[in-house]
């Protein structure tokens, strides 16, 4: 399970702090050296480590804190308070373009979950909030990729808008939007190219289709099973296309959890949804708070 190592080292800290009925500076010192080292184990970026430390003690070893009556309970809220906010806070919620249809383009490094995602997404869109996308096919580099989305299209019998391998990207997504106007497509989800490592070209591709159709939402699919590196993606993602949100994919398989506690605070732009399997329906809204509570069992 993700998180698992984090998760027992956490609460085998809390454990020894929670029922005190008095807690000394020197235990809260203690306490989160131990959950520094656990972080630091679970992969999550060294500074954010450091300012999230910095706040923990802060708050921890404040007046309100000391003086309560369960001070040991309020040290632990102050633990996940702050591991949630770290992740974002409140839920945040797919825009709605004033006028239809509200694009997505989903971007993200080749094996990171990019098409199944768009199906995902697509599906969750129809069944969750009634919509009826297009899916549409940009990765025109390899022909297993189109194969793949239409595959997808088929099981969720859901159109997919496809020119081949031929055509420019750019004018797929073009095109795909007048599609969608001419049947009512409500959402269009673009899948745009991945490469093995970030490089000039695809970010030059991406910000063209950008800036051509002017999407509501910029998704990146990373990988939570890739700890740190994710992070990186993430923050060279943003820099050259400023994304408006995330999509942590593999969340069900053994992550450490480096990721999903870094991207937020290293990019400033929220974790929207997380993947939890191979299956189309196992996509989720990403919740802070029931993350932090998992984590903190
Ligand atoms: P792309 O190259 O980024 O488009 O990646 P794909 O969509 O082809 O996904 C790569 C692999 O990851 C496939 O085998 C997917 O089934 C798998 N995958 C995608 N999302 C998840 C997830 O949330 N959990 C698990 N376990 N596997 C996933």
């Amino acid at each position: 399970m993700a998180f698992e190592g984090l998760a027992d080292r956490l609460q085998s800290t809390i454990k020894k702090i929670t029922g005190k009925g008095k807690v000394s500076e020197q235990d809260v010192k203690e306490m989160t050296r131990e959950v520094r080292l656990a972080l630091l184990e679970a992969d999550v970026n060294f500074k954010v480590v450091k300012d999230l430390i910095k706040r923990i003690k802060e708050r921890a070893i404040g007046q309100e804190v000391m003086e309560s009556l369960t001070p040991g309970q309020q040290v632990i809220k102050v633990v996940q308070d702050e591991l949630r906010e770290l992740m974002g806070g409140e839920q945040s919620k797919i825009a709605v373009a004033d006028r239809s249809p509200t694009v997505i383009m989903m971007v993200g490094l080749q094996g990171a979950g990019k098409t199944t995602t768009s199906g995902k997404l697509a599906n969750l869109l129809r069944k969750k909030h009634n919509r009826s996308p297009l899916l549409v096919a940009c990765d025109v580099y390899r022909p297993a990729a189109i194969n793949q989305l239409e595959t997808l299209g088929e099981q969720l019998d859901m159109p997919v808008f496809s020119m081949g391998t031929d055509a420019n990207p750019v004018d797929i997504a073009k095109q795909s939007i007048e599609k969608a106007k001419e049947e009512h497509r409500d959402y269009v989800i673009i899948d745009t190219a991945g490469r093995l490592h970030v490089d000039n070209d695809l970010m030059d591709e991406l910000q063209q289709i950008k800036s051509t159709v002017k999407p509501d939402e910029i998704f990146l699919v990373v990988d939570a099973m890739t700890g740190q590196d994710a992070v990186n993606v993430a923050e060279s993602f943003n820099d050259q296309l400023d994304i408006s949100g995330v999509v942590l994919t593999k969340l069900d398989g053994d992550t450490r959890g480096g990721a999903a506690l870094s991207i937020k605070a290293v990019t400033d732009k929220p974790i929207k949804f997380a993947g939890m399997g191979e299956k189309l329906d196992q996509l989720e809204a990403f919740h802070p708070d029931r993350m932090a509570s998992r984590i903190l069992g």
